[in-house]
């Protein structure tokens, strides 16, 4: 069992030849909405491969906050933890697409309504995991009262440090996992009042992801697990797809290194295919794609 406590967003994507200048309106091309939002993403992605998986969340009372848990339902999610509340839009990222360039504007909204609080009245439900897997699209002071309630019950935490930011070596220091990608490590190993032998043991928790290169572990000594080879069409969610299914592949009972071999093999899948969610691979897919 896998609990996910994170975040939930639209994105909202225009696609137009022209940027507007400040005070100015163009006509667009298209425009579409996508699901996503890490939390989502991860949760995602770890119901695809047949996990029992609930998210913990907040979504707005609107068209978004239902359309998105609805959605998520529908992915095999338990979302009777996904809390509507009535002070804060749900999530968005708006996104403007032009010749392959982009802007963005990210508001967090019900994603910060996670509070410290909603997450111990979850406390029930971190003590029926197996896994707890958590990101950073939601208040600090809540992933850090996740952790300490996970580790309270003995569960296995998995952090995703994405987007990245400063993080108490405390916090660092619980989690058995960290998985930054080689950005997020050097910022994550560096920006800390760490002493050597405290950045040694924070080193052994990473798994650091590389892209089409796979992932580095340093548990006993470095070692990388390489990644598999395919013709990568979108890396949207690529991330994503590998927490969801590492934390699939723990809950199993797997290995370290056979969970990291497993997510390689579904972060590669999911590049092959459009879209953060809509890319990721079943556990069928997963299957076939190893035994060919
Ligand atoms: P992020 O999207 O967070 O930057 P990465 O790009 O490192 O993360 O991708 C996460 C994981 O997805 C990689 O460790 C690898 O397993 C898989 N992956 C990503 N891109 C590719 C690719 N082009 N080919 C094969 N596997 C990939």
């Amino acid at each position: 069992k896998i609990t996910v406590i994170g975040s939930i967003n639209m994105d909202i994507v225009t696609k137009s030849s022209i940027i507007p200048k400040v005070g100015e309106t163009v006509m667009g091309d298209s425009f579409f909405t996508i699901p996503g939002g890490k939390g989502a993403n991860q949760a995602v992605a770890a119901a695809r491969l047949g996990a029992d998986v609930t998210l913990i969340g907040c979504v707005g009372e609107d068209a978004f906050g239902k359309e998105l848990t609805e959605h998520l339902g529908k992915q095999g999610i338990m979302i009777d933890n996904v809390k509507p509340v009535t002070h804060s839009s749900t999530g968005i990222a708006s996104i403007t697409l032009s010749d392959g360039d982009n802007s963005i504007i990210v508001v967090p909204g019900a994603n910060y309504e996670v509070t410290p609080e909603v997450v111990k009245e979850h406390e029930h439900i971190i003590e029926e995991s197996d896994v707890v897997l958590l990101q950073l699209e939601i208040p600090l002071e809540s992933v850090i009262e996740a952790v300490n309630l996970a580790k309270k019950h003995h569960k296995t935490v998995i952090l995703n440090p994405a987007p990245i930011q400063p993080l108490p070596k405390e916090l660092l220091q619980q989690v058995d996992y960290l998985t930054p990608n080689e950005h997020e490590q050097q910022l994550l190993l560096s920006a800390n009042d760490l002493i050597d032998e405290e950045l040694e043991q924070i080193k052994t928790k990473c798994i650091v992801t590389q892209g089409s290169k796979g992932v580095t572990i340093y548990k006993n000594e470095e070692k990388l697990i390489s990644g598999f080879k395919v013709e990568a069409i979108d890396t949207t969610g690529a991330g994503d797809s590998f927490n969801g299914a590492l934390a699939v592949s723990l809950s199993n009972g797997a290995s370290l290194e056979d969970a990291c071999q497993f997510a390689n093999a579904v972060g590669a899948l999911s590049v092959t295919k459009l879209g953060a969610q809509s890319g990721m691979p079943t556990i069928q897919e997963v299957e076939a794609f190893l035994s060919a």
